[in-house]
């Protein structure tokens, strides 16, 4: 089976599937997820300043012998990295230990002050070939609206918390209006709350021969949404990987959606103390 590509308003094109590794932090273990990803055909990684593992990624990837131009990497600026320089630093900061010399995407992690600055200077690495697309993370619209008013580069994608019990609907609608692309974070609700055992995904999982996390995980494929579930298990790595060989119905789509509670598993955009 072979992964997709969804396009930007760009014209730049980015796997609907890849890899993420927040909290993998030790090396042998960061390694051989990435590796196994690889091998089993995914060519997209998402990693982050914060999360500590940006030199292993890039070593992970040279080690396993896939081109760096064949595998998309995205990586995200850090709330106390805004500013115009800042961002600037930061970002060759990131390139420096992936061990590469553009990103296929860059992201703002999270709306802290200052992010026109940091967007500004990401637009600049953007026209000079540095990044291929600049995009935001955790952004409300609110945030897209006051960004959109004051850049030029209206965000190529936006990377939110979402997954059946926080679908992220009107995020979602405003996005596609504005051909921003939507990605989710925690696309299997971090594992959190037991969402996985929900009866309507385990009993469609056994309609369809396949795993209560791949049945979620096709439910945002066909929303148009690019997935990037992280695991540190081989096989779980490759299960995650087969969702692109079957396709629910309108019907289970809607069983998956009715699941919708308002919930959110993670932190608030809108935690001022957090995003000082
Ligand atoms: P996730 O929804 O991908 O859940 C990961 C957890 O789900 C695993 O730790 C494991 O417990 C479980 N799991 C994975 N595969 C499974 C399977 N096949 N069967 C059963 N359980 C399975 O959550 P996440 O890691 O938080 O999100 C994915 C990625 O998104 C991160 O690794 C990171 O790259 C990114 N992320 C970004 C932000 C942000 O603020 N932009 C925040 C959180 C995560």
């Amino acid at each position: 089976q072979t992964i997709p590509n969804l396009t930007f308003h760009n014209g730049a094109k980015i796997p609907q599937l890849g890899l993420g590794v927040f909290l993998v932090k030790d090396e042998a273990e960061l390694k051989t997820s990435v590796k196994t990803a690889l091998e089993v055909g995914y060519r997209h990684i998402d990693t982050a300043m914060i999360y500590g593992n940006e030199t292993y990624v890039g070593e992970a990837i040279r080690e396993s012998g896939v081109d760096r131009k064949d595998i998309f990497i995205t990586s995200k600026l850090w709330n106390y990295d805004h500013g115009y320089e800042e961002a600037k630093a930061a970002f060759q900061a990131s390139l420096d230990r992936l061990g590469t010399d553009y990103l296929d995407l860059y992201l703002i992690h999270w709306p802290s002050a200052k992010y026109i600055e940091s967007w500004k200077a990401m637009e600049e690495l953007y026209h000079e070939g540095k990044i291929k697309a600049i995009g935001v993370s955790n952004f409300q619209i609110h945030h897209l609206e006051d960004l959109m008013a004051h850049t030029d580069i209206v965000p190529m994608i936006n990377q939110i918390e979402t997954h059946p019990e926080f679908p992220q609907n009107e995020l979602h609608e405003f996005m596609k209006q504005h051909n921003i692309l939507h990605e989710a974070w925690g696309p299997l609700g971090q594992g959190k709350h037991h969402l996985l055992e929900q009866p309507v995904l385990v009993e469609l999982a056994e309609k369809y021969g396949k795993t209560p996390a791949q049945i979620v995980l096709r439910w945002h494929v066909e929303r148009g949404i690019v997935v990037i579930p992280k695991s540190v298990t081989p096989s779980r790595i490759k299960e995650n990987s087969e969702i692109f060989d079957f396709s629910l119905t309108q019907e289970d789509m809607e069983k998956i959606a009715a699941l919708n509670s308002g919930r959110r598993y993670g932190r608030s955009p809108d935690d001022q103390k957090f995003l000082e």
